[in-house]
Order: structure tokens, then C-alpha cells, then sequence
């Protein structure tokens, strides 16, 4: 029933309003005077108030202005009565918040018509209200449920959508699965082709995993370019593998954006409810964990979960939280191996090295950690550290009046494929100081295949600056002739894989003879990794090869450890009088 509060001193006039409206059907409250008419007003929250004007102590006005004052009165439609017709005081009113103005004496229509209008007002006024709360409410909805980007349900969805999928009780028939879906390199796609493309990209594999699986799965976005989905059927119809199947065919697809034609694949990694987990916390886990199997065979490929991944996945979990401290804890440091040139036998430059000291693990080896670095963006940060620290360690040995030597820094393909790279390293380079031609950078050749134009452009304009390109690992790669030739290198370093088998195996040689020959045909420098013998050393001497670095001269070394050594007299030819003198962590391997 609508409810309407009368505030009126005049005893009179109050009693025949409240019985007309009462007739009328309305539920009728009265106060006798302005301060309880308040009162009233936050006790009754009437659809309406009629409210005398003239009233001893408080009057209509000041009614009228202590209800506008309160939250929860501020919107009741206000109608004045009063028997002074003054056009001054109607402005009054009105100018406070009044919705309408009554003269006494009134007949039973003004009162009723003043009455249903502004009931109605207020109506049309309540439900626009309440549309609008209607559509803020479903935007909240939306952005606390979907993901923004694509439109597919976020984490949150996700959860609602594998609950419902759980069969109310477990037929053996039933099965329930959740996918784990990643794009294979995608951190170097969206940093070739920038944020706008990149989301593009995103939208575009939405577009296609929903193509893909139509009603038959639910999707969600979980983050950047990682999918979930989950699938749930009878074991006889489900065919979780073709489904995998037709998702990669279909990602694997080109996407056309403008003139730009980009290529992905995907890994993905498959969990069962409940065997691979009864929660869909630790489904979503293990099915990742798959799903990193999977990537780790080169992507584009699916994987069920098996159990035996997770022993070591945990492991790896753990690692990668350390890792992101690692650098702020000052874990990281930075070995130098040195460089030995055969012909004079002194030391003419050093390796940089990557060292994790894990505070309970101790070493780290960098084959488990690098990998893990470059799996996040932490490669960026933690490369551009390692190419501060061994600059501006070899420049203040250069300024210690040391023998001068060139300092090769790894390079990571994700690093060069960042649009910042070039700008990055010639800026840390000039801020410690070191000349150009002093510094060398090591890639493999993997790193250069992922986009051949663009390695050879950054390495191009590297070597116009004067820093030097080392082609590391060479022998373990694609390795083809007519590849090394585009790119331009100056320096190759044969893989210790070729150099341990030189003097067992007649094939390791003939390969370590032909690459020397031939990159000396190229003009490279070529330098012999893993050099653990002297009769290794004596055939690559024999060959002609230029440089060797490895134990057989020394182990990578702490910065202090490597000063000594380049301030000593140790050459090629005096080996033997101070091999193994410095201590040498060796990493520990998960
Ligand atoms: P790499 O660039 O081929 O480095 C040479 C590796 O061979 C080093 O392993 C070195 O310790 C090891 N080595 C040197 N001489 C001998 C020897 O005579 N015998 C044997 N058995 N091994 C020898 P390390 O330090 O474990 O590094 C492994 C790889 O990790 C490096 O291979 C490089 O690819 C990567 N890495 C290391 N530091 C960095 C870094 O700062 N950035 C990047 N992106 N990668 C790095
Ligand atoms: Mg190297
Ligand atoms: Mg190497």
C-alpha cells in the first residue's frame, strides 16, 4: 500500500486530509508538528509527504531542508500546503527541493491529482533508477566473471563451469577433463608483433577454440595467453584426443591481420577429475604441468598428465618463486671463464657466466635455471644484469692496468627479438664504460632460426656499432653452411660435444677439422668450448684452431678468483703448474 505522511499543526485540515486519503486506500501516517514530522519521515519512509508550510517551532521549510539533508529521505516527493499563496514562498519551497505546492483551501481532486502525479513521477523516476542499477550490476558481473580481451569466461567462471560439469554422482562412464592450453613462444610473438597485434592474436585464438569445440566444452581465459576448458561426457562419445587434435590443426592455422600473416601453435596438457585431482586447483596444476611436458617436446603437441611430472614440476614451481628473488637477494653472480689463444697462449678474453647460489640448494645449474628465466620476462631483466656486471667488471680491470682482454656475454633469443635489445645493450654497454669492440655476444643458432630476418637485422646493426657476434654451441643446431653465411659472424665456438670425442672418435674430428677450415674460409675466429685435455688441445693446435676455453686451462671462476688469475703469469705453456689451484662450485643438478 502506498504510504503517505501528513505534517500539519491545524488540527483540522489534518483530519479531513488523512480521511480523505484513507478513503482513497492510501496508508495514512500524521505528525502534529515540523520536528516529529521528521521523525516520522525517517521512521515510516513514506511514498510521500504533504507538508504544511506555516508551523509554530520548526516550519515546513526547515522540514523540508532536514529531510533533503538525510540519505534515506532525501528522494521522497514533497508536496507543500499552505493558505499563503505567495508567489515569493512558492519560489522558496520549490528552490529547496519541493515537487509541488498546494493552496488551502483545496478541493478533493487538486489533492488527489497533485498526489497521483507526483506518484507517478516518482515511478518513472524509480524505474529508470533501478535499470541503471540493473546494467552497473551486469557490467560488475561481466568483469568479475569474463575477461575483457576476449570475452570468454576468467578463473572465477571457470570454477562455476567445472562444478557444473561434476556429475551429481560418479557414473563410471562419465568423464570429466580439464585442458590446459598455452601458445608456444608467445612472450617473443608479442614482443615481435607489439601489444595491439598481440591481443589481436588473442582474440583471434579465442575465436577459433570456440569454432573448434562449440558446445561441447566450456573456455576460459586464465591469463596472457594461457586457456582453460573443460570437457565432460561419456567415456564412449568423449574423444579427448581427436578434440586436442582439432585444436591444434585449427590453431596452428595462419591468422591475417591486415598485411600481416603471423603463425602460433599451442601446447596442451589434459587432467583428469578426480584421479589427477579432486580439486580443480590442483586439476588445473597438474594438467599445466602436462601441458609444459608437452612444450618441452617442442609444443604443438598434447599430453595426458601422468604423475610422475609433478615430483619434479613442484620442484620447478619452487625454483621459479626463488628465481624472481634471486637478483633483488644478490643470489646471481656472474663466473668468468677465460678465453686462451692457442699461438700466444695467454689469456685474450672470458666467458660470462650465470651463477644461481640457491640459499638452501646451493649452485643452481644454469641448463635448469636459464630455461626457467626464459620462460618469464626475468630473462630480460636478469640478461641486462649479467652484461652490466661483466662490462663493468672488465672495464675496471682494464683500468687496474690488467692485460686487456674481450668479454663474450650469452644472449638469449628472447632477448633479441625484444623490440628494446639494441637500444638496452648499447645503453649498458656506454654507462660502464667498456669499448664496443671489447664486448662479444654469444647466440645459438636456434636463437637466430625463430625469425632469420630479424636476427640478421639485429645482428647487423650490433656489428655496425662494433660489438662482436659469437655463433656458440656450433655442431649441435641446424647447422648448414649456407645459413652461417648470411649471418654475420666473427667468432664460432665449436660444441664441447665434438672437442670431448676428438680423440676416440674419428667422425668428432673430421667434423672439428672441416669446421675449422671452413670457418677460417668465412674469416671466423674459431674458438674450441670444453677443452679438458692436453691431447685435445695438442689436435686443435695441430688444426689450427685459434682460441680454447675449458678446464683443462680453468674452470669458470668468481670475479676475484679470475683477477688472480689474469694478474698471474699462467699461460698455455705453464699449465701444469697451476691447473685446479681455484675452487669451483659445482652446481647441483633438481
Ligand atoms: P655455454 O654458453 O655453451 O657455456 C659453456 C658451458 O660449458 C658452461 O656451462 C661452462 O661452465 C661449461 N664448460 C666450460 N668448460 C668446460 C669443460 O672443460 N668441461 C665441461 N664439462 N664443461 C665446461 P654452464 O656455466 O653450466 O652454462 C651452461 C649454459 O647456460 C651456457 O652454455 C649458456 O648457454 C647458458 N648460460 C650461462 N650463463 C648465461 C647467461 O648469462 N645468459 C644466458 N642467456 N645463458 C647463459
Ligand atoms: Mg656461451
Ligand atoms: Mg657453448
Amino acid at each position: 500500500m502506498t504510504k503517505i505522511l501528513i505534517i500539519e499543526d491545524d488540527k483540522t485540515v489534518m483530519a479531513s486530509a488523512r480521511d480523505l486519503l484513507e478513503a482513497e486506500g492510501y496508508d495514512v501516517s500524521t505528525a502534529e508538528n515540523g520536528r516529529r514530522g521528521v521523525e516520522m519521515a525517517r521512521q515510516v519512509r513514506p511514498d510521500l509527504i504533504i507538508c504544511d508550510v506555516m508551523m509554530p517551532e520548526v516550519d515546513g521549510h526547515h522540514v523540508l531542508m532536514a529531510l533533503r539533508e538525510l540519505s534515506e529521505t532525501n528522494a521522497i516527493p514533497f508536496i507543500f500546503l499552505t493558505a499563503k499563496a505567495d508567489k515569493s514562498d512558492i519560489r522558496q519551497g520549490m528552490k529547496l527541493g519541493a515537487d509541488d505546492y498546494l493552496t488551502k483551501p483545496y478541493t478533493r481532486m487538486d489533492l488527489l491529482d497533485a498526489i497521483s502525479s507526483r506518484l507517478a513521477k516518482q515511478n518513472t523516476l524509480n524505474q529508470h533508477f533501478n535499470s541503471q542499477l540493473r546494467q552497473v550490476e551486469a557490467r560488475l558481473h561481466y568483469a568479475l566473471y569474463y575477461d575483457t580481451l576476449t570475452g570468454l569466461p576468467n578463473r572465477l567462471l571457470f570454477r562455476d563451469q567445472f562444478l557444473k560439469a561434476l556429475p551429481a554422482q560418479s557414473p563410471a562412464d562419465w568423464v570429466v577433463a580439464v585442458v590446459y592450453l598455452s601458445l608456444d613462444r608467445y612472450n617473443q610473438i608479442s614482443n615481435n608483433l607489439g601489444p595491439e597485434y598481440a591481443n589481436l592474436l588473442l582474440k583471434a585464438v579465442a575465436g577459433r577454440l570456440k569454432e573448434t569445440l562449440g558446445e561441447q566444452a566450456s573456455i576460459s581465459r586464465l591469463q596472457t595467453d594461457e586457456f582453460a576448458l573443460v570437457l565432460s561426457g561419456s567415456s564412449v562419445t568423449l574423444n579427448l584426443a581427436q578434440t586436442c587434435q582439432s585444436i591444434l590443426v585449427n590453431l596452428a592455422q595462419p591468422y591475417n591481420f591486415d598485411q600481416l600473416e603471423v603463425y602460433t601453435t599451442a601446447s596442451l596438457g589434459i587432467g583428469f577429475y578426480p584421479d589427477d585431482g579432486s580439486e580443480l586447483e590442483g586439476l588445473l596444476d597438474n594438467a599445466r604441468v602436462s601441458m609444459l611436458q608437452a612444450r618441452k617436446q617442442g609444443g604443438n603437441k598434447f599430453e595426458f598428465y601422468q604423475p610422475s611430472y609433478s615430483t619434479r614440476s613442484i620442484d620447478l614451481v619452487k625454483l621459479e618463486t626463488g628465481l624472481r628473488h634471486a637478483l633483488e637477494r644478490n643470489e646471481l653472480e656472474v663466473y668468468y671463464q677465460p678465453q686462451v689463444s692457442i699461438q700466444h697462449g695467454n689469456i685474450v678474453g672470458a666467458e660470462a657466466l650465470l651463477r644461481w647460489k640457491h640459499p638452501e640448494r646451493g649452485y643452481i645449474s644454469p641448463a635448469i635455471f636459464i630455461p626457467l628465466i626464459e620462460e618469464t620476462a626475468l630473462i630480460h631483466e636478469i640478461g641486462d644484469w649479467v652484461l652490466k656486471t661483466a662490462c663493468s667488471k672488465v672495464k675496471s680491470w682494464q683500468e687496474a692496468g690488467l692485460p686487456p682482454i674481450h668479454i663474450a656475454v650469452n644472449v638469449s633469443s628472447h632477448q633479441i627479438y625484444h623490440p628494446n635489445f639494441l637500444s638496452n645493450v648499447s645503453r649498458i654497454v656506454q654507462e660502464t664504460g667498456l669499448p664496443l669492440q671489447n664486448l662479444e655476444l654469444e647466440l645459438t643458432e636456434s636463437a637466430l632460426l625463430h625469425e632469420v630476418v630479424t636476427a640478421n637485422a639485429v645482428l647487423r646493426r650490433l656489428r655496425a656499432v662494433g660489438i662482436q657476434i659469437a655463433i656458440d654451441d656450433f655442431g649441435t643446431g641446424y647447422s648448414s653452411l649456407s645459413y652461417l653465411k648470411q649471418f654475420p659472424f666473427d667468432t664460432l665456438k665449436i660444441d664441447r660435444l665434438f672437442i670431448q670425442n676428438i680423440g676416440q672418435d674419428p667422425e668428432s674430428s673430421a667434423i672439428t677439422l672441416a669446421t675449422i677450415q671452413m670457418a677460417h674460409s668465412l674469416n671466423l675466429k674459431v674458438i674450441a668450448e670444453g677443452v679438458e685435455t692436453e691431447s685435445e688441445l695438442d689436435f686443435l693446435r695441430k688444426h689450427d684452431c685459434d682460441e680454447i676455453q675449458g678446464y683443462y686451462f680453468s674452470r669458470p671462476l668468481p670475479e676475484g678468483e679470475f683477477e688472480k688469475l689474469l694478474a698471474s703469469s699462467k699461460r698455455l705453456d705453464n699449465v701444469e703448474a697451476t691447473v685446479n689451484t681455484f675452487d669451483n662450485p659445482s652446481p647441483a643438478t633438481v
